[in-house]
């Protein structure tokens, strides 16, 4: 009777328990996967860290709807490495009720708040002028007091006198250039030649321009992606749906502000938008191969059918088109290989080969308008 009861109480605690840790799963689950899944995360490359920055966002302290700290938070969510408020000089509808005087404060606040968590808070501002020259950033600035200057060519020279990294945002803006179409005038003629300018968005919030991305590469001119974010990400970019903000992926020699500058100016950058990869061959290159690796290759059987893994270490759901001269067995022309994960494909090589050359268009990326760069994947075959 003793061990019945024992045994009853057993049970009933097993089933406790059991229900307890259900509990546990149904509570953590959703933060487990969200937090999987939003972090952006791509491979470093040869020689270089991957770092992951979005550096033009708003707060309040200009005409964004959130104190800096949200955007600190958000962008630990993100899993971003490095970040700038970028408000705007000479535009501060909030200042009625948010008097500050001092331009650099909405930096110091999410320094402040950043100070012992994992993220790189880059002091900026928004260079707000009508056309031309349009908007642009100054990052690494000292004190954006000082850009409160008339004359817009001045307001970069100071910019420049602070060190700072200044590239021009959304070119193709419709409310300053009607067409949508990115063009030079001569104003930034004038300040590329004289080294006062040094990048441009070709992705601005939801928005890509083919013409700014010809105008990066016709001008040396870094490749800079960003949120420009005025509201919450999560609501703007959909990402509990699944989508991911728009950053630049920066290829610098350690996780650090100046390492992060050197980059920039160096041109090592990387646009993430909407799933597509925007930059040039010599950075697309090397990261293209980082994502995408070959697994284990071996013959079906006593068939000349290829049985190859294609392994995905990237938050990109790469669309491939096949341009060598096998055929596939279980999929068309086009592949998918989704993020974080690895698919199996099956090869028609028709004689049992010891190595097996494929080579693809990358259809989510792109290095110039219109262009996807070729990856060659070269599988060694396992002869067991
Ligand atoms: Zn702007
Ligand atoms: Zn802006």
């Amino acid at each position: 009777m003793l061990l019945a009861i024992q045994k009853a109480i057993e049970v009933r605690l097993k089933s406790i328990l059991m229900k307890k840790c259900l509990i546990i799963l149904v509570v953590l689950a959703p933060q487990v996967l969200l937090s999987q899944t939003r972090k952006i995360t791509f491979p470093d490359v040869p020689g270089y860290h991957t770092l992951v920055c979005d550096l033009h966002q708003h707060t309040v302290f200009s005409d964004g709807s959130v104190w800096p700290d949200i955007r600190v938070r958000e962008a630990i969510l993100d899993g971003v490495d490095a970040i700038s408020l970028t408000e705007h000089i000479e535009y501060q509808p909030h200042k009625a009720d948010i008097p500050h005087p001092d331009r650099n404060r909405s930096f110091e606040v999410a320094k402040e708040y950043a100070k012992d968590k994992d993220l790189i808070i880059i002091h900026g501002a928004e260079i707000t002028r009508s056309m031309p020259p349009g908007h642009a950033n100054a990052i690494f600035i000292k004190d954006a007091n000082k850009l409160i200057i008339d004359d817009p060519i001045a307001a970069y020279r100071e910019a420049n006198a602070q060190g700072a990294f200044v590239f021009w945002n959304h070119p193709h803006w419709p409310r300053q250039k009607p067409d949508g179409i990115a063009a030079l005038t001569e104003m930034h003629k004038t300040l590329i030649s004289e080294g006062l300018l040094h990048g441009i968005e070709v992705v601005n919030e939801n928005t890509y321009s083919d013409e700014a991305l010809t105008l990066a590469q016709e001008n040396n001119l870094t490749i800079m992606g960003t949120s420009d974010i005025h509201g919450l990400v999560d609501w703007l970019f959909d990402i509990p749906g699944g989508g991911h903000r728009p950053v630049t992926l920066v290829f610098a020699n350690e996780r650090t502000e100046d390492a992060i500058k050197e980059a920039l100016k160096a041109r090592r950058t990387v646009a993430w938008f909407k799933n597509n990869l925007i930059g040039n061959e010599s950075e697309l290159g090397p990261l293209l191969k980082s994502c995408l690796e070959i697994g284990e290759a071996h013959y079906l059987d006593e068939t000349s059918v290829l049985v190859a893994e294609i392994k995905n270490n990237s938050d990109a759901r790469f669309v491939l088109r096949n341009s060598s001269k096998y055929t596939f067995h279980l999929n068309t022309d086009i592949i998918e290989v989704p993020p974080q994960s690895s698919i199996e494909l099956r090869i028609k090589t028709k004689e049992k080969l010891a190595s097996v050359e494929l080579n693809f268009e990358v259809l989510n990326a792109i290095t110039s308008p219109g262009n996807h760069p070729e990856i060659i994947l070269e599988f060694e075959i396992n002869q067991d």
